[in-house]
């Protein structure tokens, strides 16, 4: 059990420090910021910038505690052997008495992070003028995330306990594959069937920027499905473009936030970049990457699971011995395994984000390749960062463990160095 607080609180400790270390530094380097960037970069944005990123510090404090809370609490209180000795006395199958205590452990999860979802959808997003939701809208989205849920997690979480069930020792390689190829499948069909679900696909109106984009793929050798626009301004006036789908289902995205607040030429380079993911063949190396982890996250579950001090540090040994790992106990099982395994997400972020960083550098180098332009990609992303309120100057520590994007500043030094350097060979 001390393992597990012990696990819990360093979690707690490393997160807390680095959300505060990033609010000190970004207070202090826009005090006085860098004389070279000063003058690029609008000042008088600033204050708001500062006050966004102490909003949501100090949301992200308390829901971080209600949450280290909560588990405390699970985990101490005898609850789950409780509910472990309630769903195996359920007259049902055994995968059934499993899903039950992932939907009862769920609810709880989902309900201590409900006010904190309603605090940032209608008081800081709203405050800060991002946020155009209506409660409306809000129950709407939570009625339908909901329902996805539970028939993926009924799909998923009945799969993976049915395997566990039947397997035995190679429950874990099956599993991989289950979920590998729901992963892969995802990326399918999200475009078509997941995302419209939340937002209105219609294909882009502005004729003029969409022979733009046509035009621009074809000299990538791009094919393209479709050039969309999205409603985002449905929820908030974030703005952002994304590529989504593999092969038929291939297609762009743009938040009608996007459409408009830049121009053409901010637009195009962005696409450009994206464009890079695909051509330097990122997007495929990242799902790879992310198929050999979870190989390697399955059978760690597998090994830790098979332990029994597991089950006797709840109480819940006398049901482990007469199951094994199936059912109820799986399922609590999966849980603390859960916990035990969520520090080496904190170990894996950094190289995650590392390579991550790297590719957006590619794809920038690519962008300015493609999209021959001296200054939309730059202008484009500044504008980008200011409307967000992004914290322009993050700690390095932080952009180490969460940053998958490099920060604006140093991306556009990049970005300036690679024109400076094009025109010289030029010249
Ligand atoms: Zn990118």
């Amino acid at each position: 059990m001390w393992i597990f607080i012990a696990l819990l609180l360093i979690q707690f400790a490393i997160s807390t420090l680095l959300s505060e270390l990033n609010l000190v530094h970004l207070k202090r380097v826009a005090a006085a910021p860098p004389p070279e960037w000063a003058a690029r970069l609008d000042t008088s944005r600033f204050p708001q910038m500062i006050a966004y990123s102490a909003a949501n510090t100090r949301l992200g404090r308390v829901s971080r505690a209600v949450g280290l809370g909560v588990t405390l609490a699970i985990l101490l209180s005898g609850f789950l052997s409780t509910l472990a000795g309630w769903a195996s006395a359920l007259a049902v199958p055994r995968v059934v008495q499993g899903l039950a205590i992932f939907a009862v452990l769920g609810a709880i999860s989902y309900l201590s992070d409900i006010p904190f979802d309603l605090i940032s959808s209608f008081g800081v997003e709203k405050r800060f003028g991002f946020s155009t939701i209506t409660l409306k809208t809000w129950l709407l989205d939570q009625a339908k995330s909901l329902a996805l849920t539970l028939v993926l997690g009924v799909l998923l979480g009945g799969g993976l306990l049915l395997l566990i069930e039947w397997l035995g020792d190679w429950w874990w390689l099956a599993a991989w594959l289950l979920f590998g190829a729901f992963q892969i499948l995802v990326g399918f069909l999200a475009p078509v069937v997941i995302l419209p679900l939340f937002n209105t696909f219609e294909p882009l109106k502005d004729e003029e920027l969409r022979e733009k984009i046509e035009a621009l793929a074809q000299k990538a050798h791009f094919p393209l499905g479709g050039v969309f626009q999205i409603d985002a301004s449905l929820r908030s006036t974030h703005s952002n473009a994304y590529f989504t789908g593999f092969g038929k289902t291939r297609r762009i995205a743009l938040f009608d936030t996007l459409l408009d607040q830049h121009t053409h030429e901010e637009i195009l380079s962005i696409l450009a970049h994206e464009i890079g993911h695909w051509k330097k063949k990122h997007v495929f190396k990242q799902l790879a990457a992310g198929l050999v982890l979870s190989g390697i996250g399955f059978l760690s579950v597998k090994l830790l699971l098979d332990i029994p001090w597991l089950y006797e540090t709840l109480d819940i040994g006398d049901l482990y011995r007469q199951v094994g790992t199936a059912g109820a106990v799986a399922a609590v099982g999966l849980y603390l395994v859960s916990i035990l395994l969520s520090p080496l997400g904190l170990f894996v972020a950094p190289l995650a984000n590392w390579v991550s960083r790297r590719y957006e550098y590619q794809a920038d180098a690519y962008s300015l390749d493609l999209y021959d332009h001296p200054t939309a990609l730059e202008t484009g992303l500044i504008a980008l960062s200011e409307k967000n309120l992004s914290n322009l100057f993050p700690h390095p520590l932080v952009v180490a463990f969460r940053y998958s994007h490099p920060p604006l500043i140093e991306r556009v030094a990049a970005i300036r160095a690679i024109v400076m350097h094009t025109r010289h060979r030029r010249a």
